[in-house]
């Protein structure tokens, strides 16, 4: 699913067969359960459906993992395939799902870290959130660990980690003791420079872990980094933050004990559009940290 099966959205970032085909069983499934639920989602099928093979590509895979019953039912087609990925395009409200289908699609493209992320808002605040992480090693610094983890959090009954086939291994609580930085790797995303300077201003030594996309949030509630910083690069610096790359990773720290707030300390509106339009940069923590690192960055 990755190779040559890239294409480029206006705003240049890559889109994959995954990203498309996950979208589409992933609204289809939370239709068939909850029909009358809106689901705010970040692929439109548009620039799929200008594009044939892929489109062809995207509905062979979509069938393939369809359930058996939901195969029996008919043929799927292409339309029905654009239709479920549509799904993802409701307006935020009083509640919603937000759902990133395939989040660090450059770290899928590399064959790296990457996660399926689906969060639930209620009145503005995340109240369940999914995060399936495939090929994130179950101990992070074990080179040969079993990979997949699956983090799920229910608001007021904490955060467990699972393994991709549904087996729960533990509930999950943050550390006091890991002294270590979580940032993004892809040096765009945000200012690295910045982040290791606070890290070292806190008295961090170890070097920080970069991977891509919300399992940092997983890693921060598991325990192996205490702090995950994201201060908006400095050449973007209107950069706002998308709805669906930190709802389901919130509530992952946040029922570990940890604390979510933007870089200035706000709360993370998702109320105010599919990008955060109030806040700016994110900073996750395991909570003991979290006054120390926004007094560090507002003394920057
Ligand atoms: P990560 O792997 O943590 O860098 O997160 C991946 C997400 O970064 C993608 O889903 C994009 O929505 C988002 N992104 C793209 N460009 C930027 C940028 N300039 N600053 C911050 N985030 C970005
Ligand atoms: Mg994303």
């Amino acid at each position: 699913m990755v190779s040559s099966d890239t294409i480029q959205k206006s705003d240049r970032s890559p889109v994959t067969i995954a990203d498309y085909g996950s979208q589409a069983l992933i609204c289809k499934a939370i239709a068939d359960a909850f029909p009358h639920d809106t689901v705010v989602a970040e692929e439109n099928s548009q620039s799929l459906k200008q594009n044939t093979p892929l489109m062809e590509r995207v509905t062979n895979y979509v069938t393939r993992f369809l359930s058996v019953e939901a195969q029996q039912k008919g043929n799927i087609t292409s339309r029905d395939v654009c239709d479920w990925i549509d799904l993802g395009d409701g307006e935020i409200g009083d509640s919603f799902w937000t759902l990133d289908p395939i989040d660090g699609t450059k770290g899928f493209l590399r064959q790296d870290q990457y996660a399926i992320a689906l969060a639930w808002i209620v009145e503005g605040e995340v109240q369940l959130g999914v995060l399936g992480c495939p090929n994130l090693p179950q101990q992070l610094d074990m080179s040969n660990s079993e990979r997949g983890c699956l983090f799920v959090a229910v608001r007021g009954e904490g955060t467990s980690i699972y393994t991709l086939k549904g087996k729960r291994i533990r509930e999950m609580c943050v550390s006091e003791n890991a002294s270590r930085l979580a940032e993004s790797y892809e040096s765009t995303h945000g200012d690295s420079t910045t982040h290791i300077k606070i890290a070292k201003k806190l008295g961090m030594q170890n070097p920080p872990i970069q991977i891509d996309s919300q399992a940092k949030y997983g890693i921060v509630a598991r325990g192996d980094a205490s702090l995950y910083i994201r201060l908006p690069n400095p050449a973007y610096p209107d950069y706002r933050e998308c709805i669906w790359d930190h709802a389901a990773g919130h509530i992952v720290v946040e029922e570990a004990g940890g604390k979510v707030t933007d870089a200035n300390g706000r709360p993370l509106n998702y109320l105010s559009g599919r990008r955060m339009q109030n806040n700016r940069g994110v900073v996750a923590t395991n909570g003991s940290l979290h006054e120390q690192v926004l007094s560090v960055l507002s003394a920057m």
